[in-house]
């Protein structure tokens, strides 16, 4: 996959296809003032609300939503791969197919880059070896019950202290420096001239992809101090964290035998569940699972078990992940481990057994969903028309009719509504999602977000003031969240390349709407004071969601007559209000 993903290949298809052409080929397409516009074929759509943008080479459909580029539109239309849509773009725009192909120029570069990486692994492990420099690191490992055997099965390393330990010694073994810069292994330096490594006093992950080879690597830092806690390499030529896993190489054999995968975030997980002797496992690597994480997984099964950490942003990262499940028709079981625990500690406290008869016993993620939804309904954080939509719509995603039926029994019981009632909100609620009433705090909630994407997509030389105020982790929608944090901390602003890094995700409609569907950002400055209006009621929002939470956990500590805390949060409650 990593061959085809070569962006000199698109480029030079975006560049000889014309996206209109392509379009024009499947349903009919008409010029309008500021562009083309067209019937629909993803949704039954009666008026044209396809909209097409030519010198961008980007569609948007505003009544469904679907939307990306000229290889978008060709997946999503003949349901293909990304790899087969670019290999029949090739061929259309009499691209070479040997350019297509591994061997080519672009290939050539990536086998440099590989080997770049294998030379710094083998750094890192012999620095890992060596009886005093990497001490620390090996005494750490031991610490966290990680077998000297294990380590050097996944071939762990140190990266030690100091500023340009790994620039030297690639120097001497006269790799190009700007080549080691491209895998994210080393950073130019803000003044003068040269490099230094990225990866300092920290314990070493190589991500290894099923053809052995190291396209990147994780690093964890040493001691109590230290942030962030891990780093991972830049998303690179080879390198594509969307798609990738740590640990597939040695476990998809596992895997294939169990005929199921376990999957947990993090390296620290997955060496410790692998060590216990739990060898069909594969973790996700700083992100959350995607649905061409899936796509690489269903070659070895499609029955997975997903392991979240017991705390609240487990719970909403098994809710989050159900979505990629449905989209790719795959209805996995899930772990949600007990409170405090991550899979590393509770191997520790309670053992390998314990775990294992989790898994065996795992419920439905869509079971825990729906359980999830009707003991927040419960809670009073859920109103029921809200419960019941959210998981109307969700029901809606599943392709099977049997399960689906059952499903929708089950949860009319639980939350006490009539059964049809549900089911009709099933075949006749998709895509009133954004209707106001009840979700219209939410929804404009989402459009200030939305049009804090659409400013910073327009005019990227104004992302500077919202990385100065952090914002990104504020955002509610995960999607609009994601594609910010790619432009604010990665830099991305190119659209295209944009498209590429969320291929697949829902995050693609938004970046492709965000660009469309702003008109009024038309000049700089207005940008800029939008993007500063905006800002602020994010923040606003955060902080009105933080009060409501409080004010719902106060009458919770007054129902069960527990003063102090009440007393507590009260004080908790007029610090906050303060700031609004
Ligand atoms: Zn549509």
């Amino acid at each position: 996959m990593a061959n085809f993903n070569d962006d000199g290949l698109v480029n030079e298809i975006k560049r000889r296809l014309s996206i209109i052409d392509l379009v024009e080929s499947y349903t009919s397409v008409k010029k309008t003032g500021r562009g083309y516009v067209g019937l629909c074929p993803f949704h039954d759509d009666r008026n044209p609300s396809m909209h097409i943008d030519e010198e961008k080479g980007l569609f948007h459909c505003f009544s469904c939503g679907a939307g990306g580029d000229i290889l978008g539109f060709y997946m999503r239309y003949n349901n293909t791969t990304f790899p087969e849509a670019l290999a029949e773009l090739a061929k259309r725009a009499n691209i070479p197919i040997e350019k297509a192909a591994p061997r080519t120029k672009g290939a050539r570069g990536a086998g440099t880059l590989l080997k770049i990486n294998s030379i710094a692994s083998k750094y890192y492990q012999k620095t890992l070896e060596d009886s005093t420099r990497g001490k620390t690191a090996r005494e750490y490992l031991e610490k966290r019950g990680i077998p000297a055997e294990v380590a050097s099965e996944f071939c762990l390393g140190y990266a030690p202290d100091g500023w340009d330990n790994l620039a030297k010694f690639l120097t001497k073994h006269k790799v190009p420096l700007g080549l080691a810069e491209k895998v994210g292994l080393l950073v130019r330096r803000n003044s003068g001239d040269g490099y230094y490594d990225r990866f300092r006093g920290r314990l070493m992950f190589p991500i290894v992809n099923v053809d052995d080879k190291v396209i990147g690597f994780g690093g964890r830092v040493l001691g109590a101090e230290g942030e962030p806690k891990y780093i991972n390499s830049p998303e690179s030529e080879i390198y594509h964290k969307r798609s990738s896993f740590y640990g597939l190489d040695k476990s998809r054999g596992h895997i294939r035998h169990a005929r199921r995968a376990i999957i947990v975030e993090g390296y620290m997980d997955f060496l410790s569940v692998y060590s216990a002797g739990i060898k069909n496992v594969v973790a996700t690597l700083g992100t959350a699972l995607t649905r061409d994480h899936v796509g690489v997984l269903k070659r070895y099964t499609e029955r997975y078990v997903v392991v979240f950490d017991g705390d609240e942003s487990g719970i909403k990262a098994a809710v989050r992940s159900l979505d990629v499940f449905l989209e790719e028709g795959l209805l996995p079981n899930v772990v949600i481990l007990p409170e405090g625990t991550d899979p590393d500690s509770f191997i520790a406290e309670r053992g390998k057994d314990e775990l294992l008869s989790l898994v065996e016993n795992a419920p439905g993620l869509l079971d825990f969903y729906i359980d999830n939804t009707v003991r927040e309904y419960r809670s009073g954080t859920l109103t029921l028309k809200r419960s019941v939509k959210e998981i109307a719509d969700v029901l809606a995603k599943v392709n099977d009719p049997v399960a689906k039926n059952g499903y929708a029994k089950k949860a009319a019981e639980k939350l006490g509504v009539r059964e049809n009632e549900l089911l009709s909100l099933i075949r006749f609620g998709k895509g009133q999602a954004a209707k106001p009433g009840e979700g219209a705090a939410a929804s404009t909630q989402t459009s200030h977000e939305k049009t804090l994407l659409s400013a910073l997509l327009k005019f990227p030389e104004l992302s500077e003031n919202a990385r100065e105020k952090d914002i990104a982790g504020d955002i509610a929608n995960p999607d609009v969240r994601a594609v910010v944090e790619e432009i604010l901390t990665n830099g991305v602003h190119d659209a295209s390349a944009l498209l590429q890094i969320f291929q697949g995700s829902p995050a693609q409609t938004l970046i492709t709407e965000a660009l469309f569907s702003s008109p009024g950002i038309s000049d700089r400055d207005t940008a800029g004071r939008m993007i500063d209006a905006c800002i602020k009621k994010i923040r606003q929002k955060k902080l009105d969601d933080k009060l409501k939470m409080l004010r719902l956990r106060i009458d919770e500590a007054v129902r069960n007559k527990d003063f102090a805390l009440e007393k507590e949060m009260l004080r908790e409650y007029s610090e906050l209000r303060k700031l609004k």
